[in-house]
């Protein structure tokens, strides 16, 4: 009955299961967006208009919503275009000048590997066990050994579902004085926030992840931090006083968001969340799903899963011995099943793991138990043509 609320799924019988990837979005989100563009289409903190005031209130109370939402002040949510901009902001602006070592786990999305690499951060690999769960004993010896580090860990992982016990390993971090950003993307779908209680120092999502739109994240940070970070980006907006000879830039956020924003996708990052607020059974819904197609999947002979972790959210992983993943996955899309194959941007954990890639379902709100049987009915035609 949810697909009732997502315009994309009224004249197809596509089955959709790349949700990882990005979610199809509510019409809610679509709404929101058309208002500002239709009623009150204009740019925000910019002058004295009737139009650009309601703009700009518009933009700035989606920025309270969301704080709200993730459990933070409205003044530790700087707007990004997604994790990867959140990530690439927090290494420019902060990480590179003030560590010289980043802590990740052998699970990260490459958006949370290379940006590191680029300001040449030594890495230190946190590794994951059979299961695919983080080593906790390692890590440990890992702040023991460098304290005063950086650590950004993932708090799903895209590639398996892993669940990072993300409060524990804060914990831990804190203890040998070290500061944590954790990869919300796939978090912010499918898991209730609350960053206070986690006592993450960094949390970075993005709205496609969650029924909202492309183009706009978030990037939070306590306040205390976010104050001692320089500018990332200068330009319009974010600026106290220019000279030709200096500049003075305004206090958190406004100081990290230069130029003109994407107001009509903050505005839809909210409504999204304000979608999400409202479902009462997203965990029970997600359980159910990847509970189904979990018993389903291990009736396929020759299947490999590669984890049998109880922590798992949001999507699925597997192989078919003696078939390459890309063809199951042309051969789905061929029967209208969508669902992503190949390395999910997470090369290192496949390395380890020796294999190239995976399949991967991956759930929403919209999907049901009936899209799953329809997705196994499919794949098991193209397993009987590969084989
Ligand atoms: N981290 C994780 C765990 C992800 O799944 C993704 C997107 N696949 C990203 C980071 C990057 O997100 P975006 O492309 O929206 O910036």
């Amino acid at each position: 009955m949810y697909k009732d609320d997502f315009p994309f799924f009224k004249d197809n019988d596509l089955i959709y299961l790349d949700n990882a990837a990005t979610s199809q979005k509510p019409q809610v989100v679509l709404d929101k967006m058309n208002e500002y563009y239709t009623q009150y289409c204009s740019n925000t903190h910019r002058g004295s208009h009737d139009l650009g005031n309601r703009a700009t209130q518009e933009y700035e109370d989606a920025r309270a919503s969301i704080a709200k939402f993730m459990g933070v002040g409205v003044n530790e949510l700087i707007f990004t275009r997604g994790t990867t901009e959140a990530i690439n902001l927090l290494a420019t602006a902060y990480v590179k000048d003030n560590f010289d070592r980043v802590m990740l786990s052998e699970l990260e999305h490459h958006s949370n590997i290379v940006p590191w690499q680029l300001h040449g951060l030594q890495i230190e690999v946190i590794p994951v066990d059979k299961d695919l769960n983080i080593d906790i004993k390692t890590y440990e010896q890992l702040l023991q050994k460098y304290p005063k580090s950086f650590v950004s860990i993932t708090h799903i992982s895209n590639a398996f579902g892993i669940i990072n016990p993300i409060k524990e390993l804060i914990s831990l971090a804190h203890k040998y004085e070290c500061q944590v950003l954790i990869d919300g993307a796939q978090a912010l779908a499918h898991l209730s926030i609350d960053l206070k209680d986690i006592d993450a120092d960094f949390y970075a999502v993005s709205a496609h992840k969650a029924y909202g739109p492309t183009g706009i994240g978030a990037l939070y940070g306590k306040y205390e931090l976010l104050d001692k970070m320089k500018p990332y980006q200068g330009g319009g907006s974010m600026i106290d006083d220019v000279t030709f000879e200096y500049s003075s830039f305004l206090d958190p956020p406004w100081r990290f968001e230069a130029g003109t924003q994407a107001i009509a996708e903050a505005l839809g990052f909210r409504a999204a969340l304000e979608y999400i607020s409202k479902l009462k059974d997203l965990q029970a819904h997600n359980k159910i799903l990847l509970e189904h197609a979990k018993s389903e999947l291990k009736n396929i002979d020759e299947i490999e899963l590669y984890t049998d972790a109880k922590n798992i959210s949001g999507n699925i992983s597997f192989n078919i011995k003696g078939i390459h993943h890309d063809d199951i996955g042309i051969l789905l899309s061929k029967q209208n099943i969508m669902l992503r194959t190949g390395h999910h941007c997470a090369m290192p954990i496949m390395k380890k793991l020796g294999i190239e890639g995976t399949i991967r379902l991956s759930f929403a709100i919209y999907n049901t138990k009936e899209d799953i049987d329809k997705c196994i009915e499919a794949l098991l035609k193209a397993i009987r043509m590969l084989r």
